[in-house]
Formats: structure tokens, C-alpha cells, sequence
């Protein structure tokens, strides 16, 4: 195959941030921290990408937000919408972000021993207390 992989884009809510991701989208973990909760309101489901693999095209209403000593939140300063997070080794997407999310597959539960008692997920999906290395077993 010799023609370009395809990218998958995202934006926020109105549109002041519009990114692209260089395809095909890895697996997506969804995050039950206390951060990515008290941040997007509820637990997250984010994919992962190399900041080669990654670009923003629109940058007009990016913000970034040092949530801890070695990593940043990105959202949108004219909408709010929560869509990014990264220590600059890689970024993770908030997969509501993306235009077509047809192609997405969560392979893990994280931080699931931080969640609140109000709600379970009963995906059979693993879960894990903490972060889980790597993101990528299994494609
Ligand atoms: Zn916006
Ligand atoms: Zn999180």
C-alpha cells in the first residue's frame, strides 16, 4: 500500500479547536481518575497518539491547563469542551471528540478503584486500580 493512511478528525463543541489524528486510531482506555471526572464531569474515554501522529488544525480556542508537574489538559477556552491530555511523550484524545467514532474500540478500564460508588460498568472490559501499561496489547 503506498497511499497515505487516513486521518481521523475531531473538534470541540463549537468548533475553535479542530484536530487531526493519523489513522488508524489505537485502542481507547476509558479513565475513571479523579481529574479526567472532575474535568469532563463524568469518566473518559480517550485514544492515544504520537505527537507525530497528531496535529491541530484549528487552534484559535485551545487552552492548556497544568493538571500536575509533567502533564497538561487541553480543552477549549470559548466552549469548555475537555479534549486532550498529555506529558509530551504522547497524547491522549477524548474519543467524544471525534467526528466519526464508528471505528472505535476500548479495550480497558483505568483508575477504576477511583470511581464513585454511583455507578458501575458492566462491559467485561479489564479494570485496573491504576494506570495500565502498554495501551497497545492486542492492535
Ligand atoms: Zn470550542
Ligand atoms: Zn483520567
Amino acid at each position: 500500500m503506498s497511499s497515505e493512511p487516513a486521518w481521523e478528525t475531531g473538534r470541540c463543541l463549537c468548533g475553535a479547536v479542530v484536530y487531526r489524528i493519523r489513522g488508524p486510531l489505537r485502542p481507547a482506555h476509558a479513565c475513571h481518575c479523579g481529574q479526567c471526572r472532575r474535568q469532563s464531569g463524568h469518566f473518559v474515554v480517550a485514544t492515544m497518539a504520537l505527537p507525530e501522529d497528531f496535529e491541530v488544525i484549528e487552534a484559535r480556542g485551545l487552552k492548556w491547563h497544568a493538571s500536575s508537574e509533567w502533564a497538561r489538559r487541553g480543552f477549549c477556552g470559548e466552549c469548555g469542551s475537555a479534549m486532550f491530555w498529555t506529558d509530551d511523550s504522547e497524547i491522549s484524545i477524548a474519543v467524544g471528540s471525534l467526528d466519526d467514532q464508528s471505528a472505535v474500540k476500548v479495550l480497558r478500564h483505568i483508575f477504576y478503584d477511583e470511581k464513585p460508588a454511583f455507578y458501575d460498568v458492566a462491559d467485561g472490559l479489564p479494570k485496573f486500580a491504576q494506570y495500565e501499561e502498554p495501551m497497545d496489547d492486542g492492535g
